[in-house]
């Protein structure tokens, strides 16, 4: 990186500045130009998801939450599908990343020209948004009762010592 001079014309990274080695930006998820073209958008697509899938889950975060978004309708709903297993909690947390990007793809699906199907996935989304943030609300509630059942642990043991006195 550094010089900017010279004969290559490869798209460098809006984001970071990195070339593009494809379609994505294999440190920010952001796409090159190329990959507004309909015929490119569904391999940036994938090529988005091998990155996410490969990254730690710091690098996860940010990639969800700035990485590439497709435009056209079915490789939104392919998004949408493909996000899914980042919002469930047990198996992979990368934070609130993954309900913003869902949140993003909701805002592009209804943008878009409406139909019964495209209705339909809309309304199971945003359901499984709110779903999503109802867990991390009841996730911060038992976090508050365990703290306070500790805190009352402490304060038993604290009287329990200062008993043998
Ligand atoms: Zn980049």
């Amino acid at each position: 990186m550094g010089s900017s001079a010279g004969p290559t014309s490869r798209e460098r990274c809006r984001g970071c500045g990195a070339e593009f080695k494809d379609l994505v930006c294999e440190y920010c998820g952001l796409a090159s130009r190329k990959a507004e073209d309909p015929a490119f958008e569904h391999a940036a697509l994938d090529e988005f998801h091998i990155l996410l899938r490969r990254c730690e889950p710091d690098a996860q975060a940010k990639l969800l939450r700035d990485g590439f978004l497709p435009a056209l309708e079915a490789n939104l709903l392919e998004a949408a599908v493909l996000l899914l297993p980042y919002l469930e909690k047990d198996t992979m947390d990368p934070g609130p990343g993954a309900a913003q990007r869902l949140e993003a793809i909701l805002a592009k699906l209804s943008a878009l020209t409406p139909n019964d199907n495209l209705q339909r996935a809309i309304a199971n989304y945003r359901e499984r948004l709110v779903a999503y943030h109802r867990s991390e609300r009841s996730s911060l509630i038992g976090g508050f009762v365990m703290f306070g059942a500790l805190a009352l642990g402490l304060v038993a043991v604290i009287y329990w010592v200062a008993s043998l006195f």
